[in-house]
């Protein structure tokens, strides 16, 4: 599945705010209206306006919103908080240019956590819940939420029944989770590379000099995305009975 990296990766000002979908129904997009969307100059920025050497440019905000969700059915109220700043912009007129200073906010926070894609049902729990864990932490601590993939990950082979020790000589060895996703090699040839490349990307983001991205973050949930539906997702199963039920009878079922 491919995520729109646009929605989590850009700055939104309060006349386009990005089309988040709804954590809880999954169907429709959030809003929200400029009496719950509020935010103030950080203390530095409040401190810093009156000095010569102050641009508008240095403002800083913290901003805390209430959304809604727009399906009627839900209604969800989905908490969000953040930080923004002011960015001087030229806005074209039959007059020439005309100087604006436009707020620009990015989320640290989503309360219910957005859901970045969607984990089939048949999902073992204790994988689901190290996704959601990730989801949480997505905006605010990039390297956690790539470390919480990388715990999903290995959840993911306890319930393939992927060993954790090897046996093979007398002594038992406890096997890496490099060692364990090897062994997907001959029943799951398609999803060990995929997986593979997501302990590499869980390693970096153990590491005190590896500065996580949002597109890191997002890799790691495209291939998830990917190795879940092809485990958990009985979508080409459906789609097979339905075809054949239509084959059988050689018309509508
Ligand atoms: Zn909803």
């Amino acid at each position: 599945m491919m995520i729109n990296r646009d929605l989590y990766k850009k700055y939104f000002t309060q006349d386009s705010i990005p089309n988040w979908v709804c954590p809880t129904c999954q169907i429709a997009v959030l809003n929200t209206t400029s009496e719950h969307f509020i935010f103030e100059d950080t203390a530095i920025t409040k401190q810093s306006w009156n000095e010569d050497w102050f641009d508008p440019d240095m403002a800083r905000y913290t901003y805390t919103a209430l959304f809604t969700c727009s399906n009627p059915s839900c209604k969800e109220a989905v908490a969000s908080s953040g930080f923004g700043s002011l960015e001087e912009e030229y806005i074209h007129t039959p007059s020439g240019y005309e100087r604006e200073y436009v707020s620009y906010f990015r989320p640290l926070f989503f309360h219910p956590p957005l859901k970045f894609f969607q984990i089939p049902n048949d999902t073992p729990d204790n994988v689901k819940k190290a996704i959601e864990a990730s989801f949480s932490l997505s905006f605010s601590n990039k390297s956690a939420a790539v470390n919480q993939i990388r715990i999903a990950l290995e959840c993911l082979l306890n319930n393939l029944g992927i060993p954790q020790v090897s046996n093979e000589n007398i002594k038992s060895k406890r096997l890496s989770l490099h060692d364990r996703v090897e062994l997907l090699t001959h029943k799951y040839p398609k999803l060990k590379d995929i997986c593979l490349a997501i302990k590499w990307l869980g390693n970096s983001g153990s590491h005190c000099e590896e500065e996580m991205t949002m597109d890191n973050v997002l890799d790691g949930y495209e291939m998830m995305s990917f190795v879940l539906d092809e485990l958990y997702d009985n979508k080409h199963e459906r789609i097979a009975i339905l075809a054949k039920q239509i084959n059988d009878k050689k018309g509508a079922k």
